[in-house]
C-alpha cells in the first residue's frame, strides 16, 4: 500500500484534525489543560459541524476501496502503524502524562499496551465459515465490514481505548471517524497524524469537539456503527440517538465494581493488590475496585493496612520520577471527587487521606473510608477517583447480594486462599468480568464487556473483532 502524499504536513497548526488524509486546522481551537498544574498545556484544533460532516463524507468515500482491499493488506497497514507508534513511544507517553496526568511509567505502559493491542488484532482473521455442505446445498457465513464507524472515547485511557476500537474496525474493512474526550485530545490527534501517511485518505479521520459534536456524530445518517466508551449517563443518550437509523452499537459504560475478600486471605498480600486495583490511574478506571467487602474477622486489619498503603503513596506530577499517583484528569472530575470526600467524611470514618491537596492541579490524597453505610453516595455511585469505601460483612451470601445490588455490572473480584471457594462466589457475581486473586488483567484476545447498565456488546478478542462486521449468510442450492 502506498503512502498518501497529501498527508505529509509541512506547515500548519499544532495538533491538527485529520480529515480525508490531510492534517487540517480546526474551525476553532481548544485549550488543553495540564491536570498537574491546572494551567494551559497547549491548544489544539477543534472541529465545527461542517468539518465533522467532511470527516464522515471522507470515511464514506474511502470505505468503497478499503472494504475491497484484501484483509492481508489491511493487516500489513496495522502492523506498520504499530511499528510507527512503538518507534515514537516515548514521545506519546510524555504527551499522555501531560494531558491525562498519569505517572510516566503508567503512560509508557499504556502506549506499549496500545501497540500490543494493534498487533493482537492484526493477528486475527475473519475466515468464511462453512455452516453446511452436502449434495444439495452449501451454506456459508461471511463477515462483511459495516461502513463508517464512529469511535468515541473517554479521558482515562485515551490511547488504549482508541486502539480497542480503531484496530478491529480497520482490520474488518471499516473506515473510522474518531472523537476523543475534549480534555484529552492530544494523543489521539498525534496518533491520527502518525497514521495519515500509512493509510489511504479518509480511512481514519480524527475530529475534536468541546462535548458538542458527539450527538451529531452518533445521529449522522452515514455512520453505521457507534463504538462508545464513557459514562452510563452519556451512554443512554447515545443509545437513544442511534435509534433513528438502527445503528450497530457497542456501549462500554461505567462501573461500581465490588471486591469480595474471603476470610482465609493473607491480609497484607491482598491489601496491596486491592489497593492497586482501586487506586490505579487515580481510581479513574472503569474496572477499578470501587467497593471493598471484608469479613468481620479481617475488617480492622484490612482497613489498617489499606490506610498504611494510602499514607505511603507519593502523589504528584506524573513527570516526576518519584510519583506513584497523579492528579485527577480534569476540574469537573476533581469537583465530583471532592463531593465524594465530603460524603465519606460525613457518612463514614476517613482513616487515610480525605482531602484535596493544597497545591495547584487536581490532586486528591488517596483515601480510605471505613464504617460507611450501604446507602452512602460513595457506596452507591461510581466515584471514579482514589476514594475507597471498605464495607464489613458477616456472611458471604450477604456480601454477594450487596455486591450485586447495583445497576452496574462491569467487573468484580474475589480474593481467597481457596480457589474453589472463590470460584463459587465468582459464579454468583452479576458482572461481565470477574477476576479471582488478580485484577485489571485484560488480555487483548479475551472478550470484554459489561452487564446491566455497564453497557452491552463486546470489545477485544475474536468477538470484539466480529462486532465490527455484519454476518452475511450465502445459502446456495447445488
Ligand atoms: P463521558 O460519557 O462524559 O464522555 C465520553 C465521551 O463521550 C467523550 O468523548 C465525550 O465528549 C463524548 N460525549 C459527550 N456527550 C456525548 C453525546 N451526547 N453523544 C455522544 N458522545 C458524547 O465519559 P467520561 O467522563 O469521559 O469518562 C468516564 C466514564 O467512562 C466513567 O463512567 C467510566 O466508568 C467510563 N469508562 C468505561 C469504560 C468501559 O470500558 N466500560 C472504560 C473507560 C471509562
Amino acid at each position: 500500500m502506498s503512502a498518501n502524499p497529501q498527508s505529509l504536513r509541512t506547515t500548519g497548526p499544532e495538533y491538527p484534525l485529520v480529515i480525508n488524509g490531510r492534517l487540517v486546522a480546526g474551525a476553532m481551537t481548544l485549550d488543553v489543560i495540564n491536570p498537574a498544574t491546572g494551567r494551559l498545556l497547549t491548544r489544539c484544533a477543534r472541529a465545527d459541524k461542517a468539518q465533522l460532516d467532511a470527516a464522515v463524507a471522507a470515511a464514506k468515500l474511502a470505505f468503497l476501496a478499503w472494504s475491497a482491499t484484501p484483509i492481508q493488506a489491511r493487516r500489513q497497514a496495522l502492523l506498520k502503524i504499530a511499528a510507527a507508534l512503538e518507534a515514537r513511544g516515548a514521545e506519546f507517553a510524555r504527551l499522555l502524562t501531560q494531558e491525562q496526568g498519569k505517572p510516566l511509567a503508567a503512560a509508557t505502559h499504556e502506549v506499549g499496551g496500545s501497540v500490543a493491542m494493534i498487533r493482537a488484532f492484526a493477528a486475527m482473521d475473519l475466515p468464511v465459515k462453512i455452516l453446511r455442505e452436502n449434495d444439495s446445498e452449501r451454506i456459508v457465513q461471511q463477515r462483511a465490514p459495516l461502513g463508517v464507524v464512529a469511535a468515541i472515547t473517554p479521558w482515562n485511557f485515551p490511547l488504549m481505548l482508541l486502539m480497542i476500537k480503531v484496530a478491529p474496525a480497520l482490520l474488518a474493512g471499516n473506515t473510522v471517524v474518531a472523537k476523543p474526550a475534549p480534555t484529552t485530545p492530544l494523543t489521539t490527534l498525534l496518533f491520527g497524524e502518525l497514521c495519515a501517511p500509512l493509510l489511504p485518505a479518509g480511512v481514519l479521520n480524527i475530529i475534536v469537539d468541546q462535548n458538542d459534536l458527539g450527538g451529531v456524530l452518533t445521529q449522522h445518517p452515514d455512520v453505521v456503527k457507534v463504538a462508545f466508551t464513557g459514562s452510563t449517563a452519556t451512554g443512554r443518550k447515545v443509545m437513544a440517538s442511534v435509534a433513528g437509523t438502527i445503528k450497530r452499537l457497542t456501549l462500554e459504560l461505567g462501573g461500581n465494581d465490588a471486591a469480595i475478600v474471603l476470610d482465609d486471605v493473607d491480609v497484607k498480600d491482598v491489601a496491596a493488590k486491592v489497593f492497586r486495583g482501586a487506586m490505579m490511574n487515580s481510581g479513574q478506571v472503569c474496572l477499578a475496585i470501587k467497593r471493598l467487602y471484608v469479613p468481620d474477622s479481617l475488617y480492622d486489619a484490612m482497613c489498617a493496612e489499606l490506610a498504611r498503603l494510602a499514607d505511603a503513596t507519593v502523589v504528584g506530577d506524573g513527570l516526576d520520577a518519584a510519583t506513584q499517583m497523579g492528579p485527577l484528569q480534569n476540574k469537573t472530575q476533581f469537583e465530583k471527587v471532592k463531593e465524594f470526600l465530603v460524603d465519606g467524611r460525613t457518612r463514614g470514618k476517613v482513616i487515610a487521606g480525605g482531602m484535596a491537596l493544597e497545591r495547584d492541579g487536581y490532586f486528591v490524597a488517596p483515601t480510605i473510608v471505613r464504617d460507611i453505610p450501604d446507602d452512602a453516595r460513595l457506596v452507591r455511585e461510581e466515584q471514579f477517583g482514589p476514594v475507597l469505601p471498605v464495607l464489613r460483612y458477616s456472611s458471604v451470601d450477604d456480601a454477594i447480594a450487596r455486591a450485586n445490588g447495583t445497576e452496574y455490572g462491569l467487573g468484580g473480584t474475589v480474593w481467597s486462599a481457596d480457589s474453589k471457594r472463590a470460584f463459587e462466589v465468582a459464579q454468583q457475581m452479576t458482572s461481565g468480568t470477574v477476576w479471582v486473586n488478580k485484577h485489571l488483567e485484560l488480555p487483548p484476545d479475551i472478550p470484554f464487556g459489561g452487564a446491566k447498565q455497564s453497557g452491552f456488546g463486546t470489545e477485544m478478542g475474536q468477538e470484539g473483532l466480529e462486532e465490527f462486521t455484519q454476518s452475511r449468510i450465502i445459502n446456495m442450492a447445488k
